[in-house]
């Protein structure tokens, strides 16, 4: 039996921020209840043999899922239960602003079997929060997840967010260990990013950004500030104490099965990848209408899973293998162990007899290190059987 993470993309926020270029806008109750009419259909109708899969990780992201109000969560996730084979200990996450949920709202979402919850703190600074364009304070970061406590979740990840206009690097230690004082499970830091067509890109200029070496202090400060607290890094952002990673994730970055459901979700189900109708209005009439919702569909080949597999598994800790490459997708590994010793000699990479990762000082730099991985997978050899054992280079 093969597990199965299922993705609900819910497209709706409260209010756009001002960095933001995901697939999310606001609307009003009435569209929610239609797009929510909508999902269910599709989720409903969904195909797939009960026996071939067992959902273990269902993810409420976003948009901010809690927008829609917990009746219509839980009708969508009751149809997923009806829909899907589901493993007892499924981890059942929602994403959620922490100025979107109150305590009776959180404790039936809990009963009806959400069983992690994960808030946008991004800082604990009104002014870099009212730059960024959130609309909540920290002091709504700290109720929402007491309640959430209160409501019996104990798996609570928060999001922060370094690089911000104007803030220093001990700006953002303070906000990291404020987050840490409230002892989530999950911590995941991300570096902000200026997306084109946001209103952040609009004179970027005048937003005093810190330096990159402010950013890579910020970075390597929270690395070991969360290490200290506990929290084991498992990808290049991503962060947990108690062993409890986020599943969704792991599962995209160590290519297993998932299932995306709404508009611009995208899947990896077998050998298929696919992606629906990135048009909220376009999706919810194309289901009314029994039209066809897929946007995009293909088979992925094995050398595609292969440049993924470097891709992916360069960005977590738990790295790549020379076994994994050769045995799985018959590729000689000698060409990325090049590239991985040059790494290992400064610092950025390193190995623990069976894989490969990046150090913090090399995820710093891992788009380069991966790129140049990729560059020395498309001069790999090819094996025509797997090799009998595999001898690395000394290191
Ligand atoms: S809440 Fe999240 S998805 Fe919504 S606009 Fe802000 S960053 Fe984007």
């Amino acid at each position: 039996m093969t597990g199965l993470g299922i993705y609900i993309h819910i497209p709706f926020c409260a209010s756009k921020c001002a960095y933001c270029s995901f697939y999310s806008r606001c609307a009003g109750k009435a569209e929610h209840n239609e797009y929510t009419r909508a999902l269910i259909k599709h989720i409903s109708e969904a195909q797939m043999k009960p026996s071939d899969y067992v959902v273990d990780s269902i993810y409420f992201g976003g948009g901010t899922p809690t927008v829609i109000g917990e009746r219509n969560l839980i009708k969508i996730l009751n149809t997923v239960y009806k829909s899907f084979k589901i493993n007892p200990d499924c981890e059942i996450t929602c994403e959620a602003n922490p100025n979107s949920v109150t305590l009776p709202m959180l404790k039936k979402m809990r009963r009806a079997g959400f069983n992690r919850i994960s808030f946008g703190m991004q800082s604990k600074y009104l002014a870099e929060l009212r730059n960024l364009g959130r609309t909540h304070t920290f002091e709504d970061v700290a109720a929402a997840v007491e309640a959430a406590k209160k409501a019996k979740f104990s798996n609570i990840s928060l999001d922060l967010m370094y690089g911000l206009p104007s803030q220093s690097v001990s700006d953002f230690l303070d906000s990291l260990d404020a987050a840490i004082e409230l002892s989530p499970t999950h911590i995941s830091c991300y570096g902000l990013k200026i997306e084109a067509g946001t209103p952040l890109a609009e004179h970027p200029e005048t937003l005093h950004l810190p330096s990159d070496d402010e950013q890579a202090d910020m970075y390597l400060a929270a690395v070991t500030r969360l290490s200290e607290e506990g929290y084991k890094q498992y990808e290049i952002s991503n962060f947990a104490r108690d062993g409890l990673i986020s599943r969704h994730n792991m599962k995209y970055w160590t290519l297993e099965d998932y299932w995306g459901f709404g508009p611009s979700a995208h899947s990896l189900v077998g050998k298929k990848r696919f992606s629906y109708i990135p048009d909220t209005s376009r999706y919810i009439a194309a289901l009314s209408q029994g039209d066809e919702i897929i946007e995009k569909i293909e088979t992925i080949n094995t050398s595609e899973r292969c440049g993924e597999y470097v891709m992916l598994s360069l960005r977590t800790t738990e790295g790549i293998r020379a076994d994994v490459l050769e045995k799985k997708y018959l590729t000689h590994f000698d060409k990325i162990e090049e590239v991985l010793l040059r790494y290992y000699k400064t610092g950025h990479a390193t190995f623990d007899g069976q894989s490969w990762s990046l150090t913090p000082e090399g995820f710093l730099i891992s788009n380069h290190i991966i790129g140049e991985a990729l560059d020395a997978l498309e001069e790999s050899e090819h094996l025509v059987r797997p090799r009998n054992g595999y001898v690395r280079k000394d290191v």
